[in-house]
């Protein structure tokens, strides 16, 4: 009883020293990007920062242009996130507009990068970056967050010296999630035939998904950009999937139900739930965090496949 307890007592010391109490104003300030990259800092940072995201949760970076209040924010912050690869096309003039004088990284840096796709992509940051040279959606890769990772952990150990023994640490530990997620996500696919492993989907942003889990993504024919498409539009859809032997599709900008059940009715293919793909679920969502965000859309494509 008394080793008992003193190995409590020894397992307490030790994570104090790894986890020196921090007040709310000595929280390293860190600005994210967005909601993925946010997750990613606060796994790493834990209760030693405070994470602000430039898009939230459920919301479309597409869309998003900075305002004078993210200038402010960023001036007060000690470390800005970004993914790079031309997904923030309005990050460099953000940071200048600010004034910011802290550290800045961007989390994609040493991943290989695939060339951006042939098909149309809603420009990320403005008309003036839709064509990019890569691919910016490289989270959709496993083996690339770990280099991710690994960026945020020696930035957050850069611009908080003390903490470094709370990052190395659980920088390890939330790799070790990763390694298992990986695991997780290859063993999903590896019992489906290569032939049925092939879905359609909108938003073109599972390059490096597909590539690395040996799925196919193909575009939906009939239904262009973010509107709503025709009743023509759907039945080349419609076709399409009869001819590829679809029972679920994922595409994010049919919402009128009229429309869905046409799909269901006469193609007997079902509109599949939204796959994540550069945003997070609100907390209470299925994907909050990123493992959860690579779980639910595994799970969502493998159902899709059987
Ligand atoms: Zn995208």
């Amino acid at each position: 009883m008394r080793a008992f307890r003193f190995l409590i007592g020894f397992v307490l010391l030790v994570l104090q020293l790894l986890s020196p109490p921090v007040s709310a104003a000595d929280k390293v300030k860190v600005v994210a990007s967005f909601s993925i990259i946010g997750d990613l800092v606060r796994q790493i940072g834990g209760d030693r920062v405070d994470v602000t995201m430039l898009v939230g949760p459920n919301t479309d970076m597409h869309a998003y242009q900075p305002t004078p209040g993210d200038a402010k924010t960023l001036l007060g912050a000690n470390l800005i996130v970004i993914n790079g690869l031309g997904f923030e096309g309005w990050a460099d003039r953000l940071v200048k507009a600010s004034g910011f004088k802290g550290h800045a990284i961007v989390a994609s840096k040493g991943i290989k990068a695939l060339a951006a796709g042939e098909r149309d992509h809603p420009a990320h940051g403005g008309k003036a970056h839709a064509h990019n040279r890569y691919d910016p959606h490289a989270w959709q890769e496993v083996a690339n967050v770990k280099t991710y990772v690994a960026n945020i952990r020696d930035a957050l150990i850069a611009v908080d010296a003390p903490g470094k023994p709370r990052y190395d640490a659980a920088a390890a530990a939330y790799l070790k999630q990763l390694d298992a997620l990986e695991t997780e996500i290859k063993a999903a696919f590896a019992d489906i035939p290569k032939s049925r492993r092939r879905v359609i989907a909108s938003h073109e942003a599972f390059t490096y998904f597909g590539d690395a889990y040996g799925v196919e993504f193909l575009a939906p024919q009939g239904v262009g950009d973010n509107t709503e498409p025709s009743a023509r539009g759907v039945a080349t859809l419609i076709r399409q999937i009869k001819r590829e032997r679809m029972k679920v599709v994922f595409v994010e900008n049919i919402s009128n139900p009229q429309l869905i059940e046409r799909i269901s009715k006469e193609a007997g293919a079902t509109v599949g739930g939204t796959l994540y793909s550069d945003a997070l679920s609100e907390p209470a969502g299925p994907a909050s965090t990123y493992i959860d965000m690579m779980r639910y859309n595994t799970r969502l494509l493998a159902a899709a496949m059987k």
